[in-house]
């Protein structure tokens, strides 16, 4: 068991990659705390969780409301005791050019997919500071990396989030708490399936090395590595998961 009793909180695990995450973090002997905005959700990846033997909680939270997250913080703590791992992965989605789009979708997507990390990593940093252990991994994007059209607020909050890792990685190192970053590429998700019709996807598909989409999976098998003791020299970094798209000059 690779991070046996540690307890984790991951945002957004009520579906895809967030949910691919919980259960491999279970499965690895951890105790998972679900932050979902739908309920139902959540307890759906907790009821698998708790079906293969391990324990998990499931909060109702809007990752970009301040009061909403320092109560479940809270409450994860008073029922575990502890945080070691806070997992970052909650975010939307929303197409719009920058000349058509309304404040509310800039803004919506600006504080679900970056401000969310500020709020949920600055509730549990006190507590892991107190313990002298700390693990955070926040899911950017390969687009925090690249642009794309109608989705450059996503790129903008998404490259945000590899900033805030860098800085709180400096910030945190010294309280032995590592923090970093995954930028997945093209992944299999409700998300994906949200926002692409099927020929699309076919043109994707063809540009990624691999000629694959990513699966929850993948994501999750990189995000128990870098909540290990095993990447614990490792921080300030965004692993890029994307089937090598990142590396390619789109002539894949
Ligand atoms: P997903 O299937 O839509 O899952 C996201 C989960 O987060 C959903 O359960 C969603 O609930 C929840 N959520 C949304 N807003 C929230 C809020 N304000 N507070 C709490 N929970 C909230 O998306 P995914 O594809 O797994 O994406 C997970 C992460 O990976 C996101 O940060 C995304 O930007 C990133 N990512 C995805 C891909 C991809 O290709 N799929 C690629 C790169 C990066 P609702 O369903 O009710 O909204």
């Amino acid at each position: 068991m690779r991070i046996q009793d540690k307890v984790a909180i991951v945002t957004g695990g009520g579906s895809g990659i967030g949910q691919g995450i919980c259960y491999r973090l279970a499965e690895e002997g951890g105790v998972v705390a679900i932050f979902d905005i739908d309920f139902e959700a959540g307890q759906s990846t907790a009821h698998e969780i708790e079906k293969s033997g391990s324990k998990a909680l499931v909060l109702k939270v809007d990752v970009a409301r301040a009061e909403e997250v320092n109560a479940a913080v809270k409450e994860v703590i008073s029922a575990f005791g502890r945080i070691d791992i806070l997992v970052n992965n909650a975010g939307v989605s929303l197409l719009s050019s920058v000349a058509k789009m309304s404040e509310e979708v800039w803004d919506q997507t600006i504080d679900v997919n970056l401000k969310s990390v500020f709020l949920c990593c600055r509730a549990v940093i006190p507590h892991m500071k107190e313990h002298r252990y700390g693990k955070i991994l926040n899911i950017s994007s390969i687009l925090g990396l690249t642009g794309s059209p109608a989705r450059a607020h996503y790129s903008a909050a998404k490259t945000g989030v590899i900033g805030l890792t860098r800085g709180l990685a400096t910030e945190l190192g010294p309280h032995n708490i590592n923090v970093n970053a995954i930028g997945p590429g093209i992944i299999d998700t409700p998300m994906l399936e949200r926002d692409t019709g099927s020929d699309l996807r076919e043109r994707l598909r063809g540009g990624v090395p691999l000629r694959r989409f990513g699966i929850p999976l993948d994501i999750a098998n990189a995000a128990l590595f870098l909540v290990s003791d095993e990447a614990s020299y490792i921080t300030g970094q965004c692993l890029f998961v994307c089937g090598g798209w990142s590396a390619s000059a789109g002539l894949a």
